[in-house]
């Protein structure tokens, strides 16, 4: 490993400190656009944050900066630094910049797209997941032309526009685009740290399964009372095939659902052992209600069911709203369930083995309709590498805190493609949100010192990877 010299270690961070009032002030912008890349939502939003983000790697520095659509996918942005030459590694910088909807807009303390510091936080919706990744790398980046003219090690960087759908277009748009993509080290700055000023190193996460499922009753909705009692309700219907999947700890019984999963290993068990988790300090996070205890195999660490067991849960159903419910019996029902997946299991496999329970089923005598959704794999690195060992270090320094190994039990569709492409590079998993960032959530904020910590481990990483 190079040993970036004082002086540059010097310039280095006094490039990152004088970069970061307009990192900040990037991340605001971004910030502002509502690029959505759910069917419903305006797609020129994302396009106008594409072109917001490719913008902004233009003026980090990076060159060959492009909207790539390649495969049919949502408006990704690439751009790079190869100056380093042949004989430095290539390392791929990844984020998304495609945000989560809103839910309703009124229970934001804020309004979601006017990024507002509170606390050390900037609340909005994007400003951790992952719009904080997308500057962080842009200005580690442009840091290292400020300090020495140009990064140690080549650069290329990715920002996703579909991540948050599940990259559904992710194998054509890597088919398409060649090499594009090939790097010796790659760093995926969309995850979580352990907590405020404890930085992470993930290295295992759950994949993610998606299946929609119909009950058929009838042609057209009835009258409750001219024809309930003889006609079933497919609500009730699609209630007992939901509740029929999962035992009282709503852990899913569908036989095969387990299938491939592998407990944790002794590193793993070991670095279970080790995170002190607070289980008042989760259940606040989570916003536990009094009295709801933890669900999912009771014999488990609570941290093993997160990261490596399979969890089941409804993402939605199709039915009248209470407030405009009339007294009628719907013709059918449906639900979106959403899957997780555990170390060692086939996702598109696991989604197979649902989908067929579920079309073996008869709630009520009810016709059952189950089709598959989105299927993408569980992920798993090692941390033996050097790239690994380097990220670690970079962590330690830019933090001023030793990292901890963990899980996370969400999921990424990109790395599992993204490591078979590359099947030699390191998948360094950083975090730029915390316990507190609620992604996906209402109220999602940035702890900006920690974004400030993870920019600069970033940068330091580059240096660490020169040879
Ligand atoms: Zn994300």
């Amino acid at each position: 490993m190079a040993t970036p010299t004082a002086d540059m270690t010097a310039a280095l961070s006094a490039a990152l400190t004088a970069g970061a009032a307009q990192a900040r002030a990037d991340l605001e912008e971004l910030c502002r656009i509502p690029g959505i890349a759910f069917d419903g939502f305006d797609p020129s939003q994302l396009q106008r944050s594409a072109e917001a983000t490719a913008a902004l790697l233009e003026r980090s520095g990076l060159q060959g900066v492009r909207i790539l659509t390649d495969g049919g996918a949502a408006p990704a942005v690439y751009g790079e630094h190869a100056a380093a030459g042949p004989g430095q590694p290539t390392v791929l910088l990844y984020a998304h910049h495609d945000v989560q909807p809103t839910g309703e807009v009124d229970a934001w303390t804020s309004p979601p797209f006017e990024p507002t510091e509170r606390d050390g936080r900037l609340y909005g919706r994007g400003c951790a997941d992952d719009k904080a990744g997308v500057v962080a790398h842009a200005s580690a980046v442009a840091a290292w032309i400020e300090a020495a003219g140009a990064p140690p090690v080549n650069v290329k960087v990715i920002i996703e526009g579909e991540e948050e759908i599940g990259s559904p277009h992710l194998d054509a748009f890597l088919e398409a685009t060649g090499d594009l993509l090939t790097a010796d080290a790659a760093v995926i700055a969309d995850l979580v740290n352990w907590q405020v000023g404890v930085p992470s190193l993930t290295t295992v996460l759950r994949g993610m399964v998606d299946v929609h499922v119909t009950v058929e009753v009838l042609d057209h909705a009835v009258h409750s009372g001219m024809y309930g009692g003889p006609v079933p309700d497919p609500l009730t219907a699609l209630a007992k095939l939901v509740a029929s999947l999962t035992d009282e700890h709503g852990v899913a019984t569908v036989p095969g659902l387990r299938a491939g999963l592998r407990g944790p290993s002794p590193s793993e068990q070991a670095s279970l052992d080790a995170l002190d988790f607070q289980v008042d300090r989760f259940r606040a996070e989570a916003g536990l209600r009094d009295g709801v205890p933890f669900g999912g195999d009771p014999d488990l660490p609570v941290l093993q069911r997160i990261w490596m067991e399979p969890f089941l849960s409804v993402l939605g159903i199709d039915a009248p709203p209470t407030q405009q419910a009339t007294n009628a019996i719907q013709p059918h029902a449906s639900a979106k369930l959403g899957l997780r997946v555990g170390p060692g299991q086939d996702a598109a496999a696991i989604r197979d083995v649902l989908v067929d329970h579920l079309n073996a089923q008869t709630p009520l005598g009810a016709r059952v309709e189950a089709r598959p959704g989105a299927a993408g794999d569980p992920f798993e690195t090692n941390t033996d590498t050097r790239a690994a060992q380097a990220m670690l270090s970079a962590l330690e320094e830019g933090y001023d805190t030793a990292p901890v190994l963990m899980g996370c039990g969400g999921s990424i569709p990109l790395l599992g493609p993204l490591q078979a492409a590359n099947p030699d590079a390191a998948m360094l998993l950083v975090g730029v949100e915390d316990p507190d960032s609620r992604a996906h959530g209402i109220d999602e904020s940035l702890h900006l010192a920690d974004w400030e910590s993870a920019r600069a481990s970033i940068a330091l990483l580059l240096g660490k990877l020169a040879t």
